[in-house]
């Protein structure tokens, strides 16, 4: 069963001074372009192979099409997905508010408020703590695993003084972020993360 997810307030509350600095995309077809560049990497495909199997799209090659299924609240107004049935897909949120990780589905929601590096690195993380940890589906959402990885990608993808600046509000508002004994474990070949944050 998953941990009660006890510091997630704390993680929104800490990662807006980075996030609100990061990059912004013009439209999803954009945020796509960037989570394909990430996925179809070598290092990530190294580093995360589960997460790199579940979604990136079969073939290699992702694609746009339009949504023409039943959704609940989401693909909202423009009724949009991006992707492919059996990797990452990707669709609208509304305006404020409402970015998600639906790891069933494969499925990473934005609201258009949300557009930025920072959250998109956000988001991908919850897919990387659901299937390349050891302890995966047994962590809470926004606990040391998840905001470890926050840290290593927001290095790797975005830069260090975005990693410097999480890092130091993550410290400010008491985010726990330190990996001991399992739970630093992937499931893969590479072993750890190598971060020291
Ligand atoms: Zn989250």
């Amino acid at each position: 069963m998953t941990q009660k997810d006890q510091q997630r307030q704390k993680v929104y509350t800490a990662e807006r001074s980075m996030y609100n600095e990061t990059e912004r995309f013009g439209s999803l077809e954009e945020v796509f372009e960037f989570y394909t560049r990430i996925l179809k990497s070598k290092r990530f495909a190294t580093q995360f192979p589960k997460t790199a199997r579940r979604l990136v799209p079969e073939g290699g090659k992702a694609k746009y099409r339009e949504n023409t299924r039943l959704y609940r609240d989401f693909a909202w107004r423009h009724h949009k997905v991006y992707g492919r049935e059996k990797g990452l897909w990707l669709s609208y949120g509304r305006e404020r508010g409402g970015s998600y990780y639906e790891h069933g589905r494969r499925r990473i929601q934005l609201s258009k408020n949300h557009f930025n590096k920072g959250v998109a690195v956000h988001e991908l993380c919850h897919a990387i703590v659901e299937y390349d940890f050891l302890l995966a589906g047994k962590v809470a959402w926004h606990g040391p695993e998840f905001c470890h990885t926050y840290l290593y990608m927001t290095k790797k993808w975005i830069g260090q003084d975005a990693h410097d600046k999480l890092a130091a509000s993550f410290r400010k508002h008491g985010v726990n972020y330190r990996l001991i004994g399992k739970a630093a474990k992937l499931s893969g070949a590479e072993g750890k993360l190598g971060i020291a944050a």
